[in-house]
């Protein structure tokens, strides 16, 4: 996506002449030396694949009354006003609102755009293509956590779920329909991430006293690998922290792992480290839960997501074993789980204009899963036209002066059903045979 990677060259250039982060040496963020040369063209290092993504730890809810603009979330708000316009709705809350909120910790960031206006719906629409395309890229190299926006959510911990519809919170505030909220992890927030640094987070920041030797890479997140090129990312795993945590996303027919924590707060075996997998020496066990009820049998460390835990929250108990003591904890819930999701619904494009006895075809790339097969229904103004429903439509002389569009509507087994709408086509009046000049 072209417009994808310029756009992306073009803010971290805008960020960088702003002073808001220092231009990226060349020496570290690219083997190319002809990539980060200037600061007008640093980003490709920072948006491409030649430096590896950030970690990222999963959702990290706020836990401390710390309501201090933190430096991450200032610096991404000030880039999307630039870039995208708007203005600031504010980062820091007041500890004694009510509700737990990242805004208490200084990082979250509440952008004014409002659905009801096409031109700022469009601009935040734009400025959210470009921080989660290619699975969320930018955002993970900005250490975004989730974003909100217009009723639906987005998070780098389900990466396969994109855009999700979010239940009702009861106001056009509360369902973000007049601002977009985005939520950074401590490591976006404090600008530790590759966005701002060129260099990926790829170890737990040390954040405790003791500050551990526990700096220990998550391999399978330290890989360069062709991220932006995958049509599904490849499932999200938390970095240890102190709780076990589930991996995965919560999607009937995928597979849930846990990384365990083994934190001293809990675990016998803590001096064994931190780790995503039950340390050899210790012995461990699960027990998986849907809502509150244990589910019979799913006691492995993975867990199958099934039909029958559709609309419902999965949590799994970790028990380990270690020198005749013992330790249990429950990781933090998932959010409620879906069917399935649509991952990918290119919409056809339609000629600008064209004239009465024309025929229009619905052209497009397949959608995936490719098992979604979508219909047709063609649109007069935005209403369907009765009968029109073949993915071709010959246009006929009641369409003369009006726009011509085509809905396409998409759902499959286990896959929660999409719509995507193609431009309108403007019809005129078929053209005379042109006269030859005289
Ligand atoms: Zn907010």
């Amino acid at each position: 996506m072209t417009w994808t990677r310029s756009f992306a060259q073009a803010a971290l250039a805008a960020a960088v002449v702003a002073g808001l982060l220092p231009a990226i040496p060349a020496a570290q963020a690219a083997p190319d030396s002809s990539v980060a040369a200037s600061a007008d063209a640093p980003s490709k290092a920072a948006t491409k694949l030649d430096i590896p993504l950030d970690v990222h730890l999963g959702y990290k809810p706020q836990k401390q009354c710390s309501p201090a603009a933190k430096p991450g979330a200032k610096a991404l708000l000030k880039t999307l006003i630039k870039n995208f316009g708007g203005k600031s709705l504010g980062i820091s809350r007041s500890c004694g609102a009510g509700g737990r909120s990242e805004h208490k910790e200084g990082r979250a960031l509440d952008w004014a755009r409002n659905v009801k206006y096409a031109s700022q719906r469009r601009s935040a629409n734009k400025a959210l293509k470009w921080l989660t395309a290619n699975n969320g890229e930018v955002a993970r190299r900005l250490g975004v956590m989730y974003i909100i926006w217009n009723q639906r959510i987005w998070s780098t911990y389900y990466p396969e779920m994109g855009w999700r519809k979010m239940a009702s919170r009861g106001s056009y505030t509360a369902n973000h329909k007049d601002h977009v909220h985005i939520s950074l992890s401590w490591d976006g927030a404090m600008q530790r991430t590759s966005w701002w640094t060129g260099k990926p987070v790829l170890s737990h920041p040390c954040t405790s006293k003791a500050c551990p030797k526990g700096h220990v890479k998550y391999p399978q997140l330290t890989l360069t690998r062709p991220f932006a090129k995958k049509v599904a990312p490849e499932p999200f795993v938390p970095y240890p922290g102190p709780m076990p945590e589930i991996s995965g996303s919560p999607i009937v027919g995928q597979i849930l792992g846990v990384s365990i924590g083994n934190d001293k707060s809990w675990s016998p075996a803590w001096r064994l480290g931190k780790a995503v997998d039950c340390p050899k020496a210790a012995k461990c066990s699960y027990q998986w839960y849907r809502g509150k009820k244990k589910i019979r049998g799913a006691t492995a460390a993975t867990y199958r997501v099934r039909a029958a835990d559709k609309g419902k929250c999965l949590n799994v108990e970790v028990t380990i074993r270690y020198k005749g003591k013992t330790g249990k904890k429950k990781a933090g819930e998932t959010t409620y789980t879906i069917k399935g999701w649509v991952t990918k619904a290119p919409a056809p494009k339609l000629p600008k204009t064209a004239a009465v006895g024309d025929k229009l075809v619905a052209r497009h790339d397949p959608w995936q899963p490719t098992t979604v097969k979508p219909k047709y229904q063609w649109l007069r103004d935005g209403k369907p036209i009765k009968g029109a429903t073949a993915k071709a439509y010959v246009l006929k002389a009641r369409d003369l002066n009006h726009k011509i569009a085509v809905r396409l509507t998409g759902s499959a087994k286990q896959i929660a059903a999409k719509s995507v709408t193609s431009n309108a086509t403007k019809v005129g009046q078929k053209s005379a045979t042109p006269t030859p000049p005289t």
